[in-house]
């Protein structure tokens, strides 16, 4: 649709016909001019908000932070341009993420006012959201993924070293889960992946981490507790599983754990291999058991 020039002079048809959001506040925050484009975006008539502050299209938690921003910003403290991604909030309630560029103008009186431009980023903000999300964790459980949790297992050496807490590990491995593919298929498979995953997380303490290794291989760090109390909390973890019904198929499922402890000065390497010869271990007097390395 092409605008009239009438009754806007040339620069104002511009302005109302420009594909993103532009709006004008005064000094004190008001909108003193939105383009119809700032109106869609937020879905609100230019009559709902002209004299109206800013941040009524602001989350309440971030009030005093931009009435901050905006009167620093109109004083002339730092750039006469600003750029900045932020969260607003839309007339539905609908959280949205903008690049907002706020440019620093004086009128014919000489009052100082702030025009904003403002890019809609909320598919952008979402699918950066996802990736992050994809790069630290299991697309099919939700739990952290390998890289992840050897990761925070460093940084638990770490602490552990720092703070002379102790810290123990758990291998586990589900028993024969190949065959809860072969009768029941794939599908089957992963939601039964999904719901022993949701377990072991409602099982452990809340400082506890559970990493998804990869195919039915987990890994349990348990910060702050010694080889018996590791032993116990993967005990009670194991008798859960066996006795509870998982999926929809109510399978009866079963784990095998090893468990080792953080030594001196050893690195992650060696103890996970303690750990994992302490489930080969389990594994080998029959499945179904959590073994340590003592
Ligand atoms: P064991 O008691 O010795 O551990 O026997 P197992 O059958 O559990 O061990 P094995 O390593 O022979 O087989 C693991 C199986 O896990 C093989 C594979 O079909 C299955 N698996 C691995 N990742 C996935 C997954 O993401 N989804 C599904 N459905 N199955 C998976
Ligand atoms: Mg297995
Ligand atoms: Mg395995």
């Amino acid at each position: 649709m092409t605008l009239p020039l009438e009754p806007f002079g040339t620069t104002e048809t511009v302005i109302r016909a420009a594909p993103i959001g532009i709006c004008i506040t005064g000094a004190e925050g008001h909108f003193e001019m939105v383009n119809p484009a700032y109106c869609d975006f937020y879905g609100y008539r230019e009559q709902e908000l002209l004299g109206q502050h800013f941040t009524l299209l602001v989350p309440e938690a971030d009030h005093a932070l931009m009435n901050d921003l905006h009167a620093r910003f109109i004083a002339g403290d730092g750039d006469t341009e600003a750029s900045h991604e932020c969260e607003v909030r839309s007339k539905d309630g609908r959280p949205r993420s903008i690049l907002a560029t706020a440019t620093r103008i004086q009128d014919d009186r000489g009052s100082v006012k702030k025009v904003t431009f403002v890019v809609d980023i909320t598919a952008r903000k979402a699918m950066e959201q996802r990736l992050d999300f994809l790069a630290h964790h299991d697309e099919l459980t939700g739990l952290l993924n390998r890289r992840a949790g050897l990761g925070l297992l460093e940084e638990e050496i770490q602490r552990s070293r720092r703070y002379g807490t102790p810290l123990c590990v758990a291998s586990c491995d589900l028993d024969h889960f190949k065959r809860v593919n072969d009768r029941h298929g794939h599908a089957v498979g992963d939601r039964v992946l999904n719901d022993t995953a949701r377990m072991m997380k409602q099982a452990m303490r809340q400082h506890d981490h559970v990493i998804r290794l990869g195919g039915e291989e987990f890994l349990l760090l348990l910060p702050g507790v010694t080889q018996d109390e590791a032993s116990q909390a993967v005990e009670r973890l194991r008798q859960r599983l066996a006795s509870t019904p998982i999926a929809d198929v109510r399978l009866h499922l079963t784990l095998s754990a090893g468990i080792a402890q953080l030594e001196g000065d050893e690195q992650a390497d060696a103890l996970l291999e303690r750990a994992d010869r302490a489930l080969y271990g389990a594994k080998d007097q029959g499945r179904n058991r959590v073994r340590d390395t003592a």
